[in-house]
């Protein structure tokens, strides 16, 4: 017989991570799935320093001790691809790599990807100069100099990780102004390391075994120049994880889940948190605030209430 839960969170990043710890403790019982390493986009974030409480923390502490403490309240971890949700109207349907099961509600929180520039060249050096996560990759580029695309927070942020091993870490930004918060703005500005182009996209990413050039063109003049680089960081945003849901939800014209007040979808009993949905803030904090309301919200239906 197919295994029933009371809910199935999907991902376990902060979201889900809160999730679980709550729907725990109300005695539920969970499933959480996770098709990486807990923690998701946190877990490869080198430091935080706006979730309160946690100063400066890594971000790999930090999903260590959020999943130390949710399976510790009972979810069960279940690592592998969900790859659809289906709903009869009473019981969804949850088929993942490592089997089906269902269950009542299910609290949606599958987080985002990084997104490609899509220009010639990149695919073709992923893992051999071209990477989207400076954590991961950075200690690879010791004295070697490397470009990082965007102008958000997680562009000036890996950068600013990047140059404790580049010898130096070239900005490439489409506009005049970063959209990043000011602090992180300030960190760059004059830092020794960090150089910045600004109103110029990659054009293409060429090179041998290895990435060794990006040619760039100013957007305003058109003109094109190839510079000499060892690597390239990508830093463009994140794409929502929503095709399992896709029939269950409505979307944002930004491709995120829409919810109402307690994170509810369209359907009874599916719940979004995280980057996964639409909102204005997407950071630690308010993943884990999502969490929380998506599963409390989910007790309440679970319990006739909703
Ligand atoms: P953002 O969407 O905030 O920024 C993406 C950047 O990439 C923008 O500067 C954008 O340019 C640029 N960009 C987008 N598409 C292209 C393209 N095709 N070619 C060139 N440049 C492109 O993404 P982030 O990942 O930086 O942040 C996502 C969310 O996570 C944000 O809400 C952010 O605040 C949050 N975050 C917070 C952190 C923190 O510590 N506070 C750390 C990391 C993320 P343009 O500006 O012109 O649109």
């Amino acid at each position: 017989m197919t295994e029933r839960y009371d809910v199935a969170i999907i991902g376990a990043g902060p979201a889900g991570l809160t999730a679980a710890t709550y729907t725990g403790r109300a005695m539920l019982k969970t499933a959480l799935y996770e098709k990486g390493a807990a923690g998701g986009l946190m877990a490869i974030t080198d430091k935080i320093e706006n979730y309160p409480g946690a100063i400066a923390q890594s971000g790999a502490e930090l999903a260590e001790a959020m999943l130390k403490q949710a399976l510790s309240f009972g979810a069960e971890l279940k690592l592998g691809d969900t790859q659809a949700i289906t709903h009869n109207g009473t019981v969804f349907t949850i088929t993942a790599t490592e089997g089906v099961v269902e269950a009542r509600s299910v609290i949606y929180a599958a987080g985002s990807i990084p997104k490609q520039l899509g220009v010639p060249g990149e695919s073709a050096y992923i893992g051999r100069g071209v990477s989207y996560c400076a954590v991961c990759d950075g200690a690879f580029y010791r004295n070697l100099r490397v470009a990082v695309i965007g102008g958000g927070d997680s562009s000036l942020k890996e950068a600013l990780f990047l140059t404790r091993f580049a010898s130096e870490v070239v900005i490439i930004h489409r506009r005049q102004e970063f959209r990043a918060e000011k602090i992180i703005q300030d960190a760059i500005r004059n830092h020794p390391k960090i150089k910045v182009i600004l109103d110029s996209v990659v054009e293409s990413v060429e090179g041998g075994d290895f990435v060794e050039r990006l040619h760039i063109k100013n957007v305003k003049t058109g003109h094109i120049s190839t510079e000499p680089f060892d690597g390239m960081f990508v830093f463009i945003g994140y794409t929502p994880q929503t095709v399992p849901v896709q029939s269950l939800v409505e979307l944002s014209d930004r491709g995120r889940i829409l919810t109402d007040a307690v994170l509810m979808t369209k359907t009874p009993g599916l719940f979004a948190a995280g980057d996964v949905r639409e909102k204005l803030v997407y950071q630690v904090a308010t993943a884990v605030g999502d969490g929380a309301t998506a599963a409390t919200a989910a007790e309440q239906f679970l319990a006739g209430h909703h």
